[in-house]
């Protein structure tokens, strides 16, 4: 028998991160030493951990810069067709291993860390991340970034950079409570300012209608100050932009004209310029309509327009640009093209030929709705200009009080695309029926994916590297490949080298729990994770309650063999989403119970993962036994959290919503846990009326549930606590938790059944991941590529630079 390798050597025997040669490390220490002595002012004994994970940072940076410059070099030498990713979040989380894995310099890090004395894991924990996004819309213009960066497109990510991300939560006797995330404090090694390329966003004002044109007028000036940070692709020497603005003050803010304040208050006041890039709406799946948020909307298409438009004059041949938008952006491209050069008819007909727009929900309280008035004021020109697009292009007229984005987007775009088969379907049976009945050939679907790179190989090397022993390495680029694991499904040391993996990511996982909430946790329970933004069409409500179902069944029957779980729900509510901080406080309230009862012992455990965020998703999901993605059937769009559950080897509880029905077909039904109502029986449903009543006065279990709730059972100190919760369920539950109950409580009754046969589960879990290739983001990107924006897929490598030696 081989003795057990620690962890450093196991890390220096995996392939797929890269080889450590000797020259490649002895480089890697020299760099890493002159950037803590030149870049960090330090020596080793001055330097905390933060300043070796800042010399990592630069070192490894170092190696993104000629590759940087070269692909730049070679969009302006080819003038390739470029696409434009405008997106309000980019939820990039961390870019040093990231950049480790894709330029294959993660071992030899390693290993030079090693030979320094540093753990490199260590330095890792050190960074930030970059939390410019909410959840999933935010995560999959990031993972978007990796694809078109691996695919060779000559593409750019354009945003906000915001000063404060997504907030950090933390749990205070059970509340959430929010913190604001300086992700700057410590500086950015990722980003290089691009002073040079500022350009400056108009506001306010009035337009003046003269013979010869219109005129806007007596306008503020913001500045947008461009900062880029690389986008590397998987091994291919290619690194493309992701371009974020800042606003900032003209120097001569409130200085002019009828300024009454006097100098020191017009300096003060640039703070008003200067919000606009301050911090992150933190709504998911919510509008809410605030002026702050049509000013940050406004002024990242008004500035990424000037660059694109800046780009393309100075381009060599003349290129064919397509613009992406992913909001209701599109009127400034009108205003621009239409108010300084060309006709309408012509600036409209630029705007539908480069513009595509893709709805990522279908919840009405999402969609933006901004009031007239408010966009009179802010963006007077562009209101004439949306009145002339409503009046030659909508048969049915606006509502007169409201611009409806959705449908400007429609309008204003020559592709109209939903993010998954049945997303897509609804778009076109319901939301948008007459648009699409107008104009068909518009409505596409493009179902959702996740890149391998940061969800596979990056958090889950163990599992990429058995997954390689069998296969090779070519499913990373090409994660169709992983359909010949089909193949190894009754090979028994394939099976056990799966089940291992997964052990031993639990084992980790369970470590970071035990540190960090102080509950002993069971690594042989089933880890039956819930994690993403808390909000009532997720339905973290049916977990609970099959969490209290269970609970109470242990109770009645003590001595019976139980599987073991351990229930972990994480995820952030929106600071003003009252039910959605009920929500949390509710399920801390029942591990309190759970966790502390002694006849449960074991073998159930409830834990509410704190900050979930990009970087505990890259912890939590390789441990994850059972994935929960139980949405009302037609309310979650796509889902990509369920992904990268399938690609980590965990298996699906799942409603037929979005993204799960594909994956579904794609391991085969009988190998995924599909329960409750179809989108069918919710129409239905809504057609009759929901009773929730009726359930609760025919099912005990889930009686006693609420009751418990509803009776302090959770909150003796304050019985009436979830009153608001409890009184929501029973009488106005959009989301017909009740109606799934019954289907699920019996669903997870198979699931713990199936749990205590490890090797029919591994062998399940085996087909779940034969099937995960499919939702690549690489196979999304694909067909966005070919299907709306008209670009190929290159898979060409640009030759290799001179990397610092
Ligand atoms: C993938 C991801 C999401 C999206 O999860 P869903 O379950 O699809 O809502 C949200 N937050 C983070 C941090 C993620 O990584």
């Amino acid at each position: 028998m081989s003795k057990p390798l620690s962890d450093h050597d196991r890390k220096k025997q995996i392939s797929v991160k890269g080889l450590a040669g000797v020259e490649n490390v002895a480089d890697l220490k020299k760099n890493y030493n002159r950037h803590l002595h030149f870049t960090l002012v330090k020596d080793r004994n001055v330097s905390t951990k933060r300043d070796y994970y800042f010399a990592l940072a630069h070192t490894v940076r170092d190696h993104l810069v000629g590759r940087w410059i070269r692909t730049q070099q070679s969009y302006y030498e080819k003038d390739p067709k470029r696409v434009y990713y405008l997106s309000l979040e980019f939820y990039m989380g961390r870019t040093l291993q990231n950049t480790m894995v894709n330029l294959a310099l993660e071992n030899a890090c390693d290993e030079a860390m090693y030979q320094l004395g540093l753990d490199m894991e260590e330095l890792q924990e050190m960074e930030e991340d970059a939390g410019l996004g909410n959840g999933g819309l935010g995560r999959l213009a990031a993972c978007f970034l990796d694809s078109m960066a691996s695919l060779g497109l000559a593409a750019y990510g354009y945003g906000i950079r915001y000063e404060f991300g997504i907030f950090n939560q933390k749990i205070s006797s059970g509340w959430q409570v929010e913190e604001a995330d300086d992700w700057l404090r410590y500086g950015n090694p990722w980003e290089k300012a691009r002073p040079e390329y500022m350009r400056p966003v108009h506001f306010y004002g009035r337009t003046e209608h003269h013979p010869d044109g219109v005129k806007w007028v007596d306008t503020q000036v913001v500045l947008a100050l461009p900062y880029d940070t690389p986008v590397p692709g998987y091994r291919n020497n290619i690194v493309n932009t992701m371009r974020l603005w800042s606003a900032k003050a003209p120097c001569e803010f409130n200085l002019k004209d009828f300024n009454v304040g006097g100098y020191i208050q017009a300096v003060l006041d640039r703070n008003l310029a200067e919000n606009i890039s301050r911090v992150l709406y933190p709504n998911d799946n919510f509008f809410e309509g605030k002026e702050l948020r049509l000013k940050q909307e406004y002024f990242v298409v008004a500035a990424t327009l000037q660059d694109i438009i800046r780009r393309f004059k100075a381009s060599k041949f003349g290129s064919r640009d397509i613009v992406r938008t992913d909001f209701s952006t599109l009127p400034d491209k009108v205003a621009l093209l239409f108010d300084i050069t060309l006709s309408f008819c012509l600036a409209w007909d630029i705007c539908i030929k480069t513009c595509a727009y893709t709805n990522h929900t279908v919840l009405p309280e999402a969609l933006e709705r901004w009031p007239i008035d408010l966009f009179q004021t802010l963006l007077p020109r562009h209101l004439e200009i949306i009145y002339e697009i409503n009046r030659r292009h909508l048969e049915n007229p606006f509502c007169l009080l409201l611009v409806n984005m959705a449908h400007l987007c429609i309008v204003g775009s020559h592709a109209v695309n939903g993010v998954a088969r049945i997303h897509s379907d609804i778009l076109k049976a319901t939301v948008f029926k007459d648009f699409y009945e107008m104009d068909p050939h518009k409505f596409q679907n493009k179902t959702n994916g996740i890149t391998p790179r940061r969800w596979l190989v990056m958090c889950n090397p163990g599992l990429a590297e058995v997954i390689a022993e069998r296969i090779g390495e070519d499913f990373i680029r090409d994660l169709d490949q992983l359909k010949k694991l089909c193949d190894f499904v009754n090979d028994e040391a394939f099976i056990r080298d799966i089940a291992k993996v997964k052990q031993e990511n639990k084992m980790k996982f369970a470590v970071h729990l035990e540190e960090h909430y102080k509950v002993k946790i069971n690594p042989n329970s089933m880890f039956d994770i819930q994690v993403k933004r808390i909000h009532e069409y997720k339905r973290q409500l049916l977990n609970c309650l099959h969490i209290i179902t269970f609970y109470n069944r242990i109770k009645k029957e003590p001595n019976k063999q139980w599987t073991p779980r351990t229930i972990m729900i994480g995820g952030k509510a929106a600071p003003g989403y009252h039910t959605a901080k009920m929500i949390i406080r509710l399920i801390t309230a029942i591990g309190e119970v759970v966790n502390n009862d002694p006849v449960v012992g074991d073998r159930l455990k409830v834990i509410f993962l704190e900050n979930y965020r990009v970087t505990l998703a890259e912890k939590a999901i390789p441990a994850a036994d059972l994935s929960e993605q139980i949405s009302t059937a037609g309310t979650e769009a796509s889902g990509t959290g369920n992904m990268k559950f399938m690609l980590n080897g965990a298996l699906t509880i799942g409603t037929m919503d979005g993204a799960n029905v594909e994956m579904a077909e794609e391991a085969g039904e009988d190998n995924f846990f599909i329960f409750g109502m179809r989108v069918e029986d919710v129409d239905a449903m809504d057609a009759k009326g929901y009773n929730a009543s009726e359930y609760y006065n025919h099912m005990p279990e889930l009686k006693q549930a609420i009751d418990q709730i509803a009776g302090g059972f959770f909150s003796p100190k304050q019985p009436d606590l979830f009153k608001d919760i409890v009184n929501m369920l029973m009488h106005h539950d959009r989301f017909k938790v009740f109606a799934d109950y019954q289907d699920y409580i019996k669903c997870q009754e198979k699931v713990s059944a199936l749990y205590k046969k490890p090797k029919e589960w591994t062998k399940k879990v085996i087909l779940n991941i034969a099937g995960s290739g499919k939702f690549s983001s690489d196979r999304t990107i694909s067909q966005y590529a070919r299907e709306i924006w008209g670009v190929e897929p290159t898979l060409e490598k640009l030759a290799a630079p001179d990397d610092p030696k």
